[in-house]
């Protein structure tokens, strides 16, 4: 099959949202030092396309950010498969807290992984699309929370795994307080530019922090929308 006929005959699953479409994908994140392959398999069998807009989903499965409306992101696959990879080199965590919903597909892809998936996303219009794609995937693992995430999820801490998917100055206190002893918190930390991301992993009341990669997030803001 031409590339051309690939795109004109597109209908959910073929052409470029194809399974080679993914494959291609996942390769190239290997390539880019992704090692897990717990983590390369669920990148390759969470269809990225239906989280973003339909006139989108011939990029679906290239290494990028994308927009999702509201001047917000999906985020770039590398940066998805890497944070995962964080949050489950120690183990894998039985409850993991997202801060930023977004279209959902970083919820998605440790869903797959974990028992509990808990995300906060302070904008409604993104958490009802997000809610609605979980809902029809049958993702039955993933709670979600309308809630300004600066604040984390007080009622259901501690969590084992904390991910920020967007970027503030530094890890706001209260999400450090409802991280579990030995729990690990993966985050972009810095101003706008000049991002790294973070880990922290929680050592009882001490913390050790590495920087890992350069990435670019949208902003952690405060309140809701
Ligand atoms: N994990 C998402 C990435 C979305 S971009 C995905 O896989 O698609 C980051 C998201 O964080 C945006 O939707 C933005 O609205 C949200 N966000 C920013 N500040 C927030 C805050 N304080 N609390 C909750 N969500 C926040």
């Amino acid at each position: 099959m031409s590339v051309l006929s690939g795109v004109a005959h597109d209908r959910g699953g073929s052409g470029m949202t194809s399974q080679r479409a993914r494959d291609r994908l996942v390769a190239r994140l290997r390539e880019e030092g992704i090692k897990d392959p717990r983590v390369l398999d669920v990148i390759r069998t969470t269809p990225r396309h239906l989280f973003i807009d339909e006139a989108l989903a011939p990029r679906a499965y290239e290494d990028v950010a994308l927009p999702i409306g509201l001047g917000q992101t999906i985020s770039q696959p590398w940066v998805v498969a890497r944070m995962t990879e964080l949050l489950i080199e120690r183990g894998i965590p039985k409850r993991v807290l997202e801060i930023g919903t977004g279209s959902g597909y970083q919820a998605a892809v440790l869903s797959a992984l974990v028992e509990t998936v808990y995300t906060v996303e302070r904008l409604d219009e993104l958490l009802r699309q997000a809610r609605r794609r979980f809902r029809n995937m049958k993702l039955e693992n993933i709670r979600t929370r309308h809630d300004d995430g600066n604040i984390g999820w007080p009622g259901e801490a501690p969590f084992d795994a904390i991910v920020l998917t967007a970027a503030g100055e530094s890890v706001p206190r209260k999400l450090l307080d409802q991280l579990s002893p030995q729990g690990v918190l993966v985050a972009p930390l810095g101003p706008s530019g000049k991002q790294k991301l973070t880990r922290l992993r929680r050592e009882g009341d001490a913390f050790a922090s590495d920087e890992l990669a350069d990435v670019s997030f949208v902003p952690l803001l405060g309140g809701v929308a």
